[in-house]
């Protein structure tokens, strides 16, 4: 059947004779984001050939038991749809991992479902629970699909903005961006970019405001095991009330250093999981049988694991935090994630995060991401970088040595 301007007929036309046709305008919302802010210096970094501290990623493989076990499960008969909420297997190993983490006693054929990746995982929670018109609470700075995804469902954002050089979070403003028509909170702790865990007292009054405004809470805690300094991941979930009222969403790109397997996992009260489901359903339907079978083995690794893991990238987090600092950079605390920010106003670079970020890619041949990309309201910091250090120590020290031989140079730009 013909769609109003654009006909079979026209397209052929126009592939022949490229010419302005009368096509309607595509969904306005997703034509006026750009490409993420990863994509774009990840494929800076290529072109100038510069070391890639920008899109979060580890340069090593993931553990070569969970990686034998995908490559195992490809053989073995594991290579059609599976069940739609996920492998029964791997829900196990998600219920057994909120059980041995945090206590949390998990029904895991009705409260678990697997997703392609965190990123899918939240985009199905906020369809779960939000209806058009509903207010979503946001805590800037964020991770870039949330507030396209709040809008694309009809909702609307409702902005906190964490306080720098210590991120504090502004209790006042938080309660005041909780009002009648709040439909959730979504809350990423351990934070990325600026590498804020929570703290139990926070999350408290959190909860309160949750259980107040009787909202729920989209919880992205994908960096759940890489804390640092004794910090612990306290899931909002555990706080009184929230058990009903909280979808909690893991990765297995971070705890197991594998990012492009894309498995996420959400755990949800049994009525909002089914809607989590439904949601999973209409967007990708299910997700890889071989990944969720090495997941469900990488889950089941003993402590010692989760230990060397965190560990490991606290090493590396000091290592780059003295490295930059050693080049007069002020680094900005990090408690969490793979990240660190820094203020980089102390070299002298006359610019913004953008424009630091772009430089020290194609002069210095490092690259960064700019905090401010993390935001939506305007008015945000531009003053900080961040930098990845999930890497290997000597490509940690290589894009020191490179930082320190460009500026060191002289003053930048
Ligand atoms: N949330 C945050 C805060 C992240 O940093 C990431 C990293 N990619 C994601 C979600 C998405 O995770 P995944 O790769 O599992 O989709
Ligand atoms: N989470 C990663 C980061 O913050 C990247 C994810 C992505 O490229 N979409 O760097």
């Amino acid at each position: 059947m013909p769609v109003e301007g654009v006909t079979t007929e026209i397209h052929t036309v126009a592939r022949k004779h490229p010419v302005a046709v009368p096509v309607k305008s595509a969904n306005t919302l997703l034509s006026g984001i750009g490409t993420t802010i990863f994509t774009v210096m990840s494929a800076l970094a290529v072109e100038h050939d510069a070391i890639n501290l920008g899109q979060g990623f580890p340069d090593t493989e993931g553990p070569a038991d969970v990686v034998q076990a995908a490559a195992d499960a490809l053989k073995d008969g594991r290579n059609q749809y599976p069940p739609m909420p996920g492998l029964p297997e791997l829900r196990q190993a998600v219920a057994a991992a909120n059980y041995r983490f945090y206590g949390l006693q998990v029904d895991w054929a009705r409260e678990v479902v697997v997703t392609s990746g965190a990123t899918e995982a939240i985009t199905a929670c906020l369809m779960a629970v939000v209806n058009p018109g509903d207010e979503v609470v946001l805590i800037e700075p964020l991770y870039d699909t949330y507030v396209p995804v709040v809008r694309l469902l009809g909702a609307v954002p409702r902005f906190v903005r964490l306080q720098p050089p210590d991120w504090s979070l502004p209790r006042a403003a938080l309660a005041d961006a909780f009002g009648p028509a709040t439909k959730a909170i979504l809350l990423n702790s351990p934070m990325n970019p600026c590498g804020k865990v929570f703290t139990e007292e926070e999350l408290g009054f959190i909860a309160e405001l949750v259980l107040r405004h009787d909202a729920y809470a989209i919880c992205d805690e994908v960096y759940e095991h890489l804390t640092f300094d004794g910090a612990r991941h306290v899931p909002l979930m555990t706080l009184p009330g929230m058990r009903e009222r909280t979808m909690r969403i893991g990765s297995a790109g971070k705890t197991f250093s594998l990012t492009g397997w894309k498995i996420g996992y959400v755990t949800a009260p049994a009525a909002i999981a089914t809607n989590v489901a439904k949601a999973h359903q209409n967007l990708t339907f299910t997700t890889a049988p071989n990944l969720q079978r090495a997941v469900a083995v990488g889950l089941a690794k003993d402590d010692a694991y989760f230990a060397s893991l965190s560990g490991a990238l606290q090493a590396k987090r000091d290592r780059l935090a003295a490295g930059l600092a050693s080049l007069g950079l002020t680094i900005l605390p990090t408690k969490g994630s793979y990240f660190i920010s820094a203020d980089f106003r102390p070299l002298g670079f006359n610019g913004d995060d953008v424009a630091f970020c772009r430089h020290i890619t194609e002069r210095a041949k490092v690259t960064a991401i700019p905090v401010s990309a993390f935001y939506d309201a305007p008015n945000a910091p531009s003053h900080y970088a961040r930098f990845a250090f999930c890497k290997l120590d000597q490509v940690l020290d290589e894009a020191v040595s490179r930082l320190r031989k460009h500026f060191g140079a002289g003053p930048a730009a």
